[in-house]
């Protein structure tokens, strides 16, 4: 394991490290959330902006491809930027499921024409894409999508699309989504879909956002009522939906494998210190510090395992289970941390962030979205399936329906 920047990393990382300091602010404390008041609409266009900005001076898709507008750089250099940009006050990266997961797709399996209309305005923050995938029927086992194309059969070349997705982030502000569909119902589950990217203002695509818990509305429920869909926005072969589907979802869990803020723990400490706890500082009372050691444990054995990682992708390689593990144990302890936080606070948990503090805004967001962290891009269950087949060679889970037409599986 290589803890250090190579000499090409270093200079990389004064680049990033010299730009953001022309470019942005930085952050007071390290759990600053930037932001804070604003809406949903204000937050996306500051998003726009940054993306804009970003992609202008040569970091706004670091890993794609030159010819298509990226730098041509490698997996460790957009780790490097994302650490440097940690350290500023930048708006939410609204941009993170079209250039990370989408993107990447329609790259990997669209047309010239496609990619040359399409991949620029994404880049520069013009475009926003929406992944449509999961259904109410079909989340983590994806090869139940039920939502139907159909070839037109009024002589128009394109398809008929009709059916229902759940969970869209962003749906209600994005320009395109990229939506998995079943064309062929008489064949298996995984070979009958296509992937098509549609207008999310075309006649027929209905959005209704879906009200969470903290009162934000980041996922939507996105209903198709006879869409229309030119063939020309098919992406990739029709029956091959399954395998651009595997290029975004790959692409899912790499960004998501670094959730972790490293200095959660100084965090807590903080917390305890100012927290009162039977009649005196919780930093006084053994089994509170127990509860700070494992966090701190944690922090640390996932800082080591991003390190594994990191060392895997400066040698060119693939990283092994590490972002699996990351992901897991990651999402479980920001979610500890923000219960424990919570705790601590008493009865005053129950008040708004905005009446207790500015450290309070991370505890809230993660009190709230920590759960969600743990859902997305592949549920602790199913990657704990993953790890055991993959990694350790365990038998895989029995599959009832291979091979079964996706008509014939019992509904
Ligand atoms: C923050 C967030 C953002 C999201 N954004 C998007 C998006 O932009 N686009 C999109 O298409 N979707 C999105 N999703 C949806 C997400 O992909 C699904 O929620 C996820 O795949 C799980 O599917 P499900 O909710 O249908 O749960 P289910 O698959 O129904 O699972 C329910 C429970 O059963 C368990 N389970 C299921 N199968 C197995 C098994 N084989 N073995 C053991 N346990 C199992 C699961 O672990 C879970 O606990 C998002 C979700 C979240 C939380």
């Amino acid at each position: 394991m290589d803890f250090q920047d190579s000499p090409e990393e270093i200079s990389f990382r004064q680049e990033c490290r010299q730009w953001l300091q022309d470019n942005a602010p930085q952050k007071q404390r390290s759990d600053e959330i930037s932001g804070q008041g604003l809406t949903s609409a204000q937050l996306l266009q500051a998003s726009r902006e940054w993306q804009g900005r970003r992609a202008a001076a040569g970091f706004g898709a670091i890993t794609w491809p030159v010819a298509f507008g990226g730098r041509g750089g490698t997996p460790m250099q957009e780790v490097i930027y994302r650490q440097e940009e940690g350290r500023f006050n930048v708006p939410p990266n609204y941009f993170a499921v079209s250039l990370g997961m989408v993107l990447p797709s329609l790259f990997a399996h669209a047309s010239e024409e496609v990619r040359a209309r399409y991949l620029g305005p994404a880049l520069h923050g013009k475009e926003l894409w929406c992944q449509l995938l999961s259904e109410p029927g079909a989340g983590s086992d994806l090869g139940m999508v039920r939502t139907r194309a159909e070839c037109c059969s009024d002589g128009r070349d394109g398809w008929i699309l009709n059916g229902q997705k759940v969970w869209t982030t962003l749906a209600q502000f994005a320009e395109f989504g990229m939506v998995l569909a079943r064309t062929d119902p008489t064949v298996p589950k995984f070979e009958g879909l296509t992937s098509f990217f549609i207008d999310m203002k075309a006649p027929g695509v209905e959005v209704r956002p879906i009200r969470q818990a903290n009162g934000e509305s980041e996922f939507n429920e996105v209903f198709f009522n006879d869409v229309f869909i030119p063939d020309s926005q098919r992406v990739g072969a029709a029956g091959a939906g399954w395998k651009v589907t595997l290029t975004a979802l790959m692409n899912e869990r790499l960004s998501i494998g670094g959730v972790m803020p490293p200095d959660l723990w100084r965090t807590a400490a903080q917390i305890m210190r100012s927290a009162e706890f039977n009649g005196g500082s919780a930093m006084a009372d053994g089994r509170m510090r127990e509860r700070l050691a494992d966090l701190y444990l944690n922090a640390h054995g996932l800082w080591l395992l991003q390190c594994r990682g990191l060392t895997a992708l400066g040698k060119g390689k693939e990283p092994g289970p590490e972002l699996s593990i990351a992901k897991i144990v990651g999402a479980r302890t920001l979610q500890d941390f923000a219960y424990f936080a919570m705790d601590l606070q008493g009865e005053r948990g129950v008040l708004a962030a905005e009446e207790v503090g500015d450290t309070w805004q991370l505890v809230e967001k993660l009190w709230f979205g920590a759960a969600g962290m743990r859902i997305a891009g592949g549920t602790d269950e199913i990657v704990k399936n993953n790890v055991g087949e993959r990694v350790l060679g365990l038998p895989s889970e029995p599959r009832m329906d291979k091979g079964v037409p996706f008509n014939q599986l019992p509904r």
